[in-house]
C-alpha cells in the first residue's frame, strides 16, 4: 500500500525533475505531420469556434482520410499484399483522459471517427479487423471500397515487380511467352497502356520502395485542453493483419493533459519498440523540451541498432510533440527521407503548424545526416 509519505516523496521528486503540471499556453496551437496543412487549418477553425480539441483534430485529419489522392491514409491508401486497404487509427482526449483505437479495419474511409466511437460507445479501447469493421457498420458507416484506380495500379505494378532470384514473377508472362517483360517504366507502359507516364513512374517508385505515410495531429486550445489523433493506411504491401504504431496508444499517439502530446509517422515497428509517443511525453514530464524529448526517443531507436548507420538508413521515422505550455517540435531520424515525397523530392523533414493564422511548414530537427 502507498503511504502518504511515499506519495509526498514521489511528488517532491517529480517537482525536482520539473515534472509539475506545466502552465497552460494561452493560445490555440495545432501541429501535425507535413501532410497536414489543410488538416491543421480546419482544426484551427474549429478551435476558434470553441469546438472540442478532439473533434477539431479528427475533423482535420478527415480531409486526408477522405482524399483519394492521399495514398497514405484512408480512402485511396495503398493496400496490403492482397490488394485490400486496411486502416489503423487512434485518438486520445486529454480532458477526459480517454482513448480509443481501431486496427486493420476494412471498408471505412474514416477510421479516426470509428476510434472515437470505440472510446465513447464502448468500455474497450481497441477493436481490430473484422470486429472493428462490424462495429463501424453498427454505428452506421456503410462498407465502402477504398481501393482507388491509382492505388490498384500501384499494387499491380508492385506485383509485377516481385521476382524470385531468377528474376521470375508469377504475375509476369509464362516461360513460353518471350520476350520477358521487365518493370522499367517503358515496359510497364505496354502492360498498363491506359495509365499516364507520371502515374506509372510513381507506381514503380512505390512498388520498389514501399512507402509509409500517416497523419498525426495534436491540438492545444487556449484553455490548455489537449487531444491527438493518428490515422494511416500503414505500410504498403503489408501482410494482411499487420498493425503498425499508429493505433497503438503510447507508440503512434499519446496525450497527457498535464504535460503534452506526441505522435509519430514513419516505420511503425521501430516506434513500437521504443513506445515513442509515451517516451516523449514522459521526457517532457521530466523537464525536457519537445525537441530534446523527441531526439531522445530517436536515440533509443538508433541504440536498438547499435547505432549502425547502414541498417538505420533503411528506416524513416518522425516524431511530433506539443507541450501544454505551447512549445512544440518535429524531429526526424534522418535529415532526408529515404522514400520520396508524393512529388518525388527528398526534402528535409518538416511538419505543419497552425497557431491561429495560415498553416505553415516548419523544419524538424534530426538525429542523423546522410
Ligand atoms: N507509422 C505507420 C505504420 O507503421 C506508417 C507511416 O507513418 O508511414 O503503420
Amino acid at each position: 500500500m502507498i503511504s502518504r509519505r511515499d506519495l509526498f516523496i514521489s511528488g517532491a521528486a517529480l517537482a525536482a525533475a520539473g515534472g509539475q503540471a506545466r502552465a497552460a499556453g494561452s493560445k490555440n496551437i495545432i501541429i501535425s505531420s507535413a501532410n497536414g496543412l489543410r488538416a491543421t487549418a480546419r482544426a484551427m477553425e474549429m478551435l476558434k469556434k470553441g469546438d472540442d480539441t478532439l473533434d477539431a483534430v479528427i475533423a482535420g485529419v478527415n480531409i486526408n482520410e477522405e482524399d483519394p489522392e492521399d495514398n497514405s491514409v484512408g480512402y485511396g491508401g495503398l493496400p496490403n499484399e492482397e490488394g485490400v486497404v486496411e486502416l489503423d487509427a487512434s485518438v486520445m482526449h486529454g480532458p477526459t483522459r480517454r482513448c480509443g483505437s481501431v486496427a486493420s479495419i476494412r471498408g471505412c474511409k474514416t477510421p479516426s471517427k470509428i476510434a472515437k466511437l470505440v472510446m465513447e460507445q464502448t468500455d474497450h479501447i481497441m477493436l481490430v479487423g473484422e470486429g472493428a469493421g462490424r462495429f463501424a457498420r453498427e454505428c452506421g458507416f456503410p462498407s465502402e471500397n477504398l481501393l482507388t484506380e491509382k492505388s490498384r495500379l500501384a499494387w499491380m505494378v508492385w506485383k509485377q515487380s516481385l521476382r524470385d532470384k531468377n528474376g521470375h514473377s508469377n504475375w509476369g508472362p509464362g516461360l513460353d511467352a518471350p520476350p520477358a517483360k521487365t518493370t522499367a517504366s517503358n515496359e510497364l507502359k505496354k502492360i498498363f497502356p491506359h495509365a499516364d507516364e507520371e502515374t506509372l513512374a510513381w507506381a514503380l517508385e512505390v512498388a520498389l520502395h514501399p512507402p509509409t505515410g500517416t497523419i498525426n495531429c495534436l491540438a492545444l486550445n487556449a484553455k490548455g485542453e489537449m487531444s491527438g489523433v493518428t490515422t494511416t493506411s500503414g505500410l504498403s504491401w503489408k501482410i494482411p493483419g499487420r498493425v503498425g504504431d499508429s493505433p497503438i496508444i503510447g507508440a503512434g499517439l499519446y496525450v497527457d493533459q498535464e504535460v503534452g502530446g506526441a505522435g509519430s509517422t514513419g516505420r511503425g515497428e521501430e516506434n513500437i519498440r521504443v513506445a515513442g509517443a509515451h517516451t516523449i511525453v514522459e521526457n517532457m514530464r521530466h523537464g525536457m523540451s519537445p525537441k530534446e524529448a523527441c531526439l531522445d526517443a530517436l536515440k533509443r531507436v538508433a541504440r536498438n541498432f547499435d547505432n549502425d548507420r547502414e541498417r538505420l538508413s533503411k528506416i524513416d521515422l518522425n516524431f511530433y510533440a506539443l507541450r501544454r505550455d505551447g512549445e512544440y517540435a518535429g524531429a526526424a531520424l534522418w535529415n532526408r527521407a529515404q522514400s520520396p515525397a508524393a512529388d518525388g523530392s527528398r526534402r528535409k523533414p518538416r511538419f505543419a503548424v497552425n497557431d491561429g493564422g495560415e498553416s505553415r511548414l516548419e523544419n524538424s530537427v534530426w538525429l542523423l545526416e546522410r
